[in-house]
């Protein structure tokens, strides 16, 4: 069956409405569209655990801090349509951005501290757009579970805060990050890069998989890690590295030492793209 494509909340309203009296559950998988396989381990999951699904394609203006980023975004709706439909989504909700703020908006999610560093402090505005957006989104479907991949690690961890600090009634589900064969993670970004970009962007799993191997083995101090990433990114001119952090896996603050589960986080230029990618890593005591 073919997914359902539609344009105004007042028609997402009613579909969830339809499905809701029949008993359905509902399940909401959040996304700015160009949809890979990512995309669709979340697609999956959702229609795996809830009756009735709903995936958003929406490029959220107020979540970018770059014009150009926004402008160059990829977007094709006819395309993600097919794809929704070929792992059985009931509903692709395509706001047009008039539909989502038909005024200026005046309201926005705030939230403090698991936004402070990694993205949150190189993206201005970045996390505010997002929670803001995401809480519309919550409050137009509805849904009982929402979805969201670790592939955003930052993101997740707000979308988990704002639930628990606002109460919602949504079960925020994690989905974990899809990579190529090679390492590099799905991003729909990925499209922008030529192939030698596309070759630099793999030193970005190369290398957070040595550091996973590295505090797998023990290592625990953190300047150490990040002095021995950043000789290695230095041996790919194709990179531009923005940031590369160690921080505890819930409240994404630096550690110093290792001592318990971090996330290792990176984000960089291959040209003008900005990629992102992250590892959980378990140091051994933390294991058993
Ligand atoms: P985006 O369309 O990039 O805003 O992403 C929409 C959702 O898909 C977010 O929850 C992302 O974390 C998730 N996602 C994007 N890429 C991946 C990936 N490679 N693996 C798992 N989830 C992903």
């Amino acid at each position: 069956m073919s997914a359902r494509v539609i344009h105004t909340v007042a028609e997402a309203r009613a579909a969830v409405a339809e499905a809701q009296k029949r008993g359905a559950t509902i399940g909401l998988v959040p996304t700015m569209g160009a949809l890979h396989a990512g995309h669709g381990s979340l697609i999956d999951t959702a229609r795996r655990e809830t009756d009735f699904v709903v995936v958003s394609v929406f490029v959220n203006p107020i979540q970018f801090d770059r014009k150009d980023d926004y402008e160059r975004y990829p977007q094709d709706i006819a395309t993600d349509a097919e794809f929704c439909s070929a792992r059985g989504v009931d509903v692709v909700f395509n706001p047009r951005v008039e539909e989502m703020y038909p005024q200026p908006q005046r309201s926005f999610v705030e939230v403090e501290g698991v936004t402070e560093h990694l993205c949150g402090a190189f993206r201005p505005g970045h996390f505010r757009g997002v929670a803001t957006v995401v809480l519309k989104l919550f409050n137009i479907v509805q849904p009982n579970r929402a979805y969201f991949g670790e592939k955003d690690a930052q993101q997740l961890a707000v979308i988990q805060r704002m639930a628990r600090d606002l109460n919602l009634p949504i079960e925020i589900v994690p989905v974990a990050l899809v990579r190529e064969r090679d390492g590099l993670a799905l991003s729909s970004r990925n499209r922008r890069l030529d192939a030698a970009e596309r070759q630099a962007a793999l030193m970005l799993s190369r290398v957070l998989f040595a550091v996973r191997d590295r505090i797998g083995a023990g290592s625990v101090d953190a300047a150490q890690l990040k002095r021995e990433a950043e000789a290695e990114f230095g041996r790919e001119p194709g990179l531009r590295v923005e940031y590369f952090e160690i921080v505890d896996a819930d409240e994404m603050q630096p550690v110093e030492r290792v001592a318990a589960p971090v996330r290792v986080a990176v984000a960089a230029f291959a040209g003008s793209t900005r990629l992102i990618d992250n590892v959980l890593c378990t140091p051994p005591a933390a294991s058993h």
